[in-house]
């Protein structure tokens, strides 16, 4: 006969507590009540009927975010990183070459997943900030012969928004996947999987979608399918092989998987409606508005943008070159403690680099613009500068 003697916790007695922020960092961004509504709606099986209907809405909506018309479109059970490794995971075999560019964070992860799974992994970097022209894409494509290569849209941890006419041709070209990372760009800055002739891409649920952090909608076109529904070996991943989810997803086979996260997906359909309504060139042109008018208040503060051509900034997260003298992590807990605002450091290879600003879907206003360069002021005004 067991008994317990371990007594229950005493902060699960307790309610809880979360704090109202103005999550004005990378991501998450603020959810917007109509969103944080449709998450808390009851329950229902994740193989019901309904739910299949919800699901078809996300797809839908994520073809319309995406502008595709792939079939193979569907929201992963996870975050950003589960539709890495997915996409990875399911079109590259081990002791394949795959090419990554690397210009922040992004590029260095997606190689680690890659070098992981057994493949043999190229990388060309950059420094934080910098991006390839399509002659160095089109030279390491011959070199290395990759069957994927990786680029990322929106370099959140730089603040830049990579190029992305041509490459899908060239990849084309070289018989290889062109694999997209759009984790901090979708909704924010322009992209066209078809017409640009991306192969796979991906985004998360908690950036400009506003969504919860926890899903994230993924695309394959046929290109893609060929190769991943063609191998000569399963894919690591039991919980990320597409066959199983494209049962799940696509051919609707109503069988178990896995347990999709319900209000997840209840608040991600939500988020993509409220996408639909507004219209990708709203959206888009709405966060080019509102960048415009930050990265003006950033230098009449006296700041200077990390990255130099406007072209290439990325319109959801803003980097700023860390002012001289002063200490990046004190102005950051200033701004939390005295204005409740998250803005963050630099990420990966850009740590000490940048402070970085995300103003994303719901957040994106003129106002809360404002309301980040109030905090901003105040932090440069009472944190001790200490050199230069
Ligand atoms: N890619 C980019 C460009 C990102 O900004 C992020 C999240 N910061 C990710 C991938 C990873 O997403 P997640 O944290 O949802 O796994």
């Amino acid at each position: 006969m067991s008994s317990v003697n371990i007594p229950p916790p005493e902060c699960m007695l307790r309610p809880l507590e979360v704090p109202y922020r103005y999550l004005f960092g990378p991501g998450p961004s603020n959810v917007p009540p109509r969103i944080l509504a449709a998450g808390a709606r009851p329950i229902i099986g994740h193989l019901h009927t309904e739910m299949y209907e919800i699901m078809n809405d996300i797809k839908r909506g994520i073809q319309y975010a995406f502008q595709t018309n792939n079939h193979m479109t569907l929201a992963m059970s996870g975050s950003g990183h589960t539709a890495m490794e997915c996409a990875v995971f399911n079109t590259v075999e081990p002791g394949e070459s795959v090419l990554v560019s690397i210009n922040g964070v992004w590029g260095e992860r997606v190689a680690e997943i890659a070098e992981r799974m057994g493949a043999k992994v190229h990388t060309m970097v950059k420094s934080p900030g910098g991006y390839f022209t399509t002659e160095e894409i089109e030279k390491a494509l011959a070199k290395h012969k990759p069957v994927l290569f990786f680029l990322t849209h929106g370099e959140s941890s730089a603040g830049l928004a990579h190029p992305v006419d041509n490459v899908g041709d060239l990849c084309l070209r070289h018989n290889c996947l062109f694999l997209v990372d759009s984790v901090a760009s979708l909704g924010a800055s322009p992209l066209l999987m078809d017409q640009q002739k991306i192969d796979i891409l991906y985004t998360g649920s908690q950036k400009a979608l506003n969504a919860p952090p926890g899903t994230a909608p993924i695309s394959f076109n046929e290109r893609a399918c060929h190769k991943m529904f063609n191998r000569k070996i399963k894919p690591v991943s039991y919980l990320l092989d597409m066959t199983h989810l494209s049962n799940y997803w696509v051919r609707m086979h109503v069988l178990y998987h896995h347990t999709g996260p319900v209000s997840g997906f209840f608040a991600l359909r939500e988020s993509l409606a409220i996408l639909a309504e507004k219209g990708l060139e709203n959206s888009w042109r709405q966060h080019r508005e509102v960048a415009e008018y930050l990265w003006k208040g950033i230098e009449d503060l006296g700041l200077k943008l990390f990255i130099k051509d406007k072209d290439l900034r990325l319109p959801s997260v803003t980097t700023i070159a860390i002012p001289d003298g002063y200490d990046w992590k004190e102005l950051l807990a200033y701004m939390m403690k005295h204005h409740q605002v998250e803005m963050t450091g630099g990420l990966g290879p850009s740590i000490g680099m940048v402070i970085r600003v995300g103003l994303m879907g719901y957040n994106c206003s003129k106002f809360n613009a404002d309301k980040a360069l109030t905090a901003l002021a105040d932090a440069l005004k009472h944190c001790p500068k200490r050199r230069g």
